[in-house]
């Protein structure tokens, strides 16, 4: 039965990962997969998240199932940090919540809903996007289309070329926006560009969805909202997909959020009975450990401001390593400009590296970038910095 099954490729990112953690190179630098590393090189539990599974430890007095939408103090505060603690859709009730198993299960979980509920509906992502959106879209059989995003030799947004592709989108479809650090380019639009995309999907009537997986990892954890609360502004419409594996650094604990939006609390209410049929019938209800972390430290005061305070420090390293790099590259005697590097934000950045030159820098030096030249800023070190520069001055050359 099985012999006729071919392997499947590599996941072009995880399995970077594996060739990585084989290479015997003792000087290997990993700027491949999108994991938080600190000035050692390690991804650090948060002490805020070490503290709350001490409390939980001797609270939890049951391992019983969680109910499928997951613990009701996570869902309430997920939608505080999305909308902020006053906004109307709070008090109007008009959002509902479902802890799913990290950002992955919320776009997936997603997809099968849009898949189920607006079946003629076509969903759009930004030219690039995280490699695994169009896999996981196509999974459930949704047809997927891409707009206009990066203009690879400005190494800006092009943002004319993306509202006019944006403007093509027909009413009922559905649009992938990624909140804030967007996943390659590090790119953003502007809050007044954010409020020139929530005026088109008010006029051309599609769905947005909002794929929020690096909130705080930008500039702050409220600004990092706005792009998805000016849209809330003009649309009564939307879907967020939030991960909690970078900002609290859970990646091993699948914790992520699926949100719906709705124009009145009886179509939030309905809607998500819907939601809540495609969990029961695809893992049927969500781990507990990381909602219960993310949920304690969300809802104690002092817990928030250690968490908040952990973020700002994994936010600022990052920005110190973006400067750190284009310095450096200039110091070992690049010309090619790579000052766009320390205007980006988040983990991620589009070097601008060719396939051949990622390749080289493999085979030759041991560092590991994905083949689009995509680098992950949080792997560099102020001790990597010196031999990865070095290596990419070599390879420029
Ligand atoms: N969306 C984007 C844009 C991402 O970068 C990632 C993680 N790399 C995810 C979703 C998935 O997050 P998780 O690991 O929580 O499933």
């Amino acid at each position: 039965m099985f012999e006729h099954i071919q392997a499947a490729p590599a996941d072009p990112i995880l399995g970077l990962n594996d060739a990585y953690k084989k290479d015997p190179n003792p000087n290997k630098i990993n700027l491949g997969v999108g994991v938080y590393k600190d000035e050692l090189g390690h991804t650090p539990i948060l002490k805020a998240v070490k503290q709350a599974e001490e409390r939980l430890l001797l609270q939890e007095k049951s391992k019983n199932y969680l109910s499928i939408e997951g613990r009701p103090n996570y869902r309430s505060a997920v939608q505080t940090l999305l909308f902020g603690k006053d906004h109307q859709i709070i008090s109007k009730q008009l959002a509902q919540t479902a802890h799913t198993p990290g950002g992955t299960g919320a776009l997936r979980v997603a997809a099968e809903f849009i898949k189920k509920h607006l079946p003629e509906a076509t969903i759009w992502v930004s030219n690039p996007t995280w490699a695994n959106h169009q896999s996981v879209f196509q999974s459930v059989g949704l047809e997927v289309g891409s707009y206009s995003y990066y203009n690879a030799d400005s190494k800006t947004l092009d943002f004319e070329a993306m509202l006019a592709s944006l403007s093509q989108v027909p009413e009922g479809d559905v649009v992938l926006f990624h909140g804030c650090c967007h996943n390659p380019t590090g790119i953003d639009p502007t809050p007044e560009q954010w409020y020139q995309l929530a005026k088109l999907c008010s006029k051309q009537g599609f769905l947005a969805l909002f794929d929020f997986a690096y909130q705080g990892f930008g500039q702050s954890l409220n600004d990092d909202a706005q792009g998805l609360r000016t849209f809330l502004d003009h649309v009564p419409e939307m879907l967020i997909a939030s991960s909690f594996s970078k900002n609290f650094g859970l990646y091993n604990e699948r914790v992520g959020a699926l949100t719906i939006v709705c124009e009145t609390s009886d179509q939030a209410e309905s809607a998500f009975t819907q939601i809540k049929r495609c969990i029961r019938t695809n893992y049927s209800n969500p781990p507990s450990h990381g909602s219960a972390v993310v949920a304690e430290i969300l809802n104690d005061a002092e817990l928030y401001a250690l968490w908040e305070s952990e973020l700002d420090t994994m936010r600022t390293r990052i920005h110190e390593m973006r400067s750190l790099f284009v310095n450096t590259l200039r110091a070992k005697g690049v010309n090619q400009d790579f000052s766009f590097i320390s205007q980006q934000q988040g983990m991620f950045s589009f070097s601008g590296l060719t396939p051949d030159q990622v390749a080289q820098l493999r085979n030759e030096f041991g560092i590991y970038i994905v083949g689009s030249g995509r680098i992950n800023v949080a792997g560099m070190t102020h001790d990597n910095m010196a031999p990865l520069c070095e290596a990419i001055a070599s390879v420029i050359k």
